[in-house]
């Protein structure tokens, strides 16, 4: 076997303890000075380059790192700026654009593919002429070089996908034509650099119709390969489809693609791939965080060398989405730990790799595997869990009676009824009480009278502001995945796996490593003293499968139908449980149902059926008097109504309050027959909600909907916002409903008033 190299196309910008966070908070706060802020950037880098080096990766991708966002350094560097930020220079204008200014909305912040990794989305204005500001960017690379020599690669974002993830007021090929000098002149800088090529992140190529872009790719990559300087073309999160021969036939010198996520190697056979082009194999993961199964990998790369004999070996995508080191992870079990990889092991499988590949390095090979047997017997299946998965019958998966039916034994409520989506504002002094609960300062006992006095204060409130269903507020809830993940076997909890989320925000995901199992009712305490408070209904609240399962890091030896499915028994068993403690209502969120749906229209079904399977798995046990409400973040269901009908939920409230009526005339033009709550204020701003603005949106769902069918609700939970907010918005929007309940009583046929009303 030939020698193989290794390249890396980026490395987690946060620090391996999270310096960047503390650096940033420090310097909104005024505590730190820009030297010092941009000290700490460096020093996040320096470290970021040895550990690649130490691991004697060839070529390391370096210009990642970022102060808040990648996406938004390229705007930056750019030009691409909004005018409401004319006024402001440096580092006031870059910190305005991500997190705005009083009455300077920040740039919009969206999910980076199909991660949980969120970028600003770039603003072409109509008469924004771009502009060159690359000299960080080329200090950086000096900076690299001057580390690691020949091996510092340039990471820079491709033109296609900069425009493509924008919200452009000019034409696609009129604002890239105006790019293209630039990118021009920075490929010329570095070039003058001698670096030894460039790599341009494309990973536009991925997305569904990326083969109609293949105009604009054409015209950029003609105007790029005029630079002279040797260029890799990188694509990650999937493979390419139909775009693969247009990519492949681009001018660049090597073409990085992933073989972790879809079919790469089904489609590479299928064609020819250009002679003296370098194929950069992403065989290792950079979304998961479980070591290699080496042989797999080895027999990828093989299979490969059989399509060209030019072959590098790559990390799938940046490490981004994975924490630095296990080696911070010491209360790990050891046999768990042993097969974690997070972006510093990574590394050293990505080296193990490119040796291997020519024969070396036989006895660790055998040393990995040895780790994965040792976990097998660690983590062995859970008997009760796998016999209930391999019993369930088609009857499981559906509620007793359909919809009609079971409607009218469920509760009965005024015209647009009123409830909220569950959480209540999560206060300083609440997470305080968690972190005393953690260092020993409150007992047990007392944490939790803490936390009933704050579900007794949120009863009181609704109770005042005359809400129909009332929540809890989920104030014992420090996430709401790891919650839940806590109370449950098969999960694993890090110290320090934290993965940036956006700017200075990390999450620290749980790990799914074994099957899932509740050992124990996980919701029911704080349920029933919320129901002892108060004679209305009170709403037990879950997190749905799908949402657990996509912001986790899954278990890569199961399907994710499997998983999906073990989540939803355990939910199945804490509806029965709710249910016996007297919930007549249940909400099951799914806010990353719509999220996790694959790039690819022909791979949806496959999605959409085992993630709706599992949440009608999870509610179809319910009593046909419970009534079961689902909840959604996303505001684009258009394409996956189909999928919205087939959870069979009696109520659905959904994000919709920052957009139109377009989910509400979506659905009733799908002749959705149940029960909508389309958010009516956006609980992600500030402002205090405003009575006539309520009142307009619900005369305007009410054009598409009767009013037996619509809730009134704010569009997510108010966890995020303070009380001082959250009491007036909720007041204006119990104002604006007796208007219009008032009016659609007046406006109501006769013979369809016979909602029985308490
Ligand atoms: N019940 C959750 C809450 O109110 C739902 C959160 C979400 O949709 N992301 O916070
Ligand atoms: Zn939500």
């Amino acid at each position: 076997m030939s020698p193989i190299k290794t390249q890396t196309v980026g490395y987690p910008r946060i620090g391996p303890r999270r310096e960047m966070k503390r650096a940033l908070e420090a310097y909104w706060k005024g505590n730190l000075g820009e030297a010092e802020l941009i000290d700490a950037l460096h020093g996040v880098e320096d470290s970021a380059w040895e550990s690649q080096l130490e691991a004697g990766i060839d070529l390391i991708g370096v210009g990642d790192s970022t102060l808040y966002d990648h996406v938004l350094d390229w705007s930056a560097r750019f030009g691409i700026v909004p005018e409401r930020f004319d006024g402001l220079q440096g580092l006031d204008q870059y910190f305005a654009m991500a997190r705005g200014l009083p009455g300077v909305p920040a740039l919009e912040l969206t999910k980076w593919f199909d991660t949980n990794y969120h970028y600003l989305v770039p603003e072409i204005e109509p008469s924004l002429v771009p502009a060159a500001h690359f000299d960080g960017f080329i200090e950086t690379v000096a900076r690299a070089q001057a580390k690691l020599g020949p091996r510092a690669v340039p990471i820079v974002l491709g033109p296609v996908t900069l425009i493509k993830l924008a919200k452009s007021a000019q034409g696609f090929g009129e604002f890239l034509d105006q790019l293209l000098p630039l990118y021009v002149q920075l490929l010329g800088s570095l070039k003058g650099l001698n670096v030894p090529e460039v790599q341009l992140h494309e990973p536009a190529l991925v997305l569904q119709g990326a083969s109609q872009l293949s105009a604009h790719f054409g015209d950029a990559y003609r105007a790029l390969s005029q630079a002279e300087v040797p260029i890799n073309l990188v694509t990650y999160f999937d493979d390419l489809g139909d775009a693969l021969p247009m990519a492949a036939s681009l001018p660049a010198q090597t073409l990085t693609l992933d073989f972790t996520q879809g079919d790469q190697l089904g489609r590479l056979r299928e064609g020819d791939w250009p002679s003296g082009k370098t194929l950069a194999a992403g065989v290792i993961s950079g979304r998961n965080i479980w070591r290699i199964h080496a042989q797999s990998v080895l027999g990828t790369l093989e299979a490969l060398e059989s399509v060209t004999p030019d072959l590098r070996a790559s990390l799938s995508c940046s490490l981004q989405f994975v924490p630095v080191t296990v080696a911070a992870e010491t209360a790990l079990p050891e046999p768990l730990r042993d097969v974690l990889a997070f972006a510093d092991e990574k590394l050293g499988e990505l080296a193990l790799v490119g040796k291997a590949h020519k024969g070396e390095n036989q006895s660790e090979l055998r040393a990995l595997e040895a780790r994965w047997n040792r976990f097998a017997d660690f983590a062995p299946p859970d008997p009760a869990v796998r016999s209930r998965a391999e019993a369930l019958k088609a009857d499981d998966f559906h509620r007793v009676s359909d919809y009609a039916e079971r409607r009218i034994q469920q509760i009965q409520l005024p015209l647009l009824p009123t409830t909220t989506i569950g959480s209540f504002p999560q206060t300083t002094e609440i997470r305080r009480l968690r972190a005393q609960l953690r260092n020993g300062e409150l007992t047990p006992e007392a944490y939790e009278d803490k936390v009933d006095a704050w579900i007794a204060y949120t009863i009181g409130v609704q109770e005042g502001l005359g809400l129909d269903v009332l929540v809890h507020g989920e104030f014992e809830r420090s996430d709401m995945v790891e919650y839940f993940a806590q109370k449950m076997t098969g999960f694993a909890f890090t110290e320090h796996g934290w993965v940036q989320s956006y700017g200075s925000r990390y999450v620290r995901p749980p790990i799914i490593y074994a099957d899932v199992r509740r050992p124990k009712a996980m919701t029911v305490r704080e349920f029933e003293r919320a129901q002892a408070f108060t004679s209305k209904p009170v709403k037990g609240m879950l997190t749905g499968p799908v949402t657990i399962l996509n912001w986790s890091f899954p278990r890569v030896d199961l399907p994710s139908r499997e998983i999906a499915l073990q989540l939803a028994l355990a939910l199945r068993d804490e509806i029965a449980d709710l249910e016996q403690a007297g919930a007549r209502v249940i909400q099951v969120d799914e806010p990353a149902l719509r999220e996790g749906l694959p790039f690819k229209s022909d791979r949806w079904q496959g999605y959409l059926d085992w993630a709706v399977d599992s949440f009608k798995l999870a509610t179809g046990g319910a009593q046909d008097a419970t009534q079961i409400h689902t909840h959604m973040c996303y505001a684009e269901f258009g394409d996956i109504l189909e999928a919205i009908d087939g959870l069979n939920a009696d109520v659905i409230s959904i994000e919709n309050a920052r957009s139109d009526d377009e989910t509400v005339r979506e659905l009733a033009e799908y002749d959705y027959g149940r029960e909508v709550g389309p958010g009516v204020y956006d609980v992600h701003s500030p402002v205090v909600a405003d009575r006539q603005q309520v009142i307009d949106k619900l005369r305007m769902y009410l054009r598409h909907m009767p009013p037996e069918r619509i809730w009134v609700n704010p569009d997510c939970g108010l966890k995020t916002r303070g009380w001082t907010e959250v009491i007036p918005s909720l007041a204006h929007v119990m104002e604006a409903v007796e208007v219009v309940r008032a009016e659609a009583e007046t406006n109501r046929p006769a013979e369809s008033a016979r909602v029985d009303r308490r």
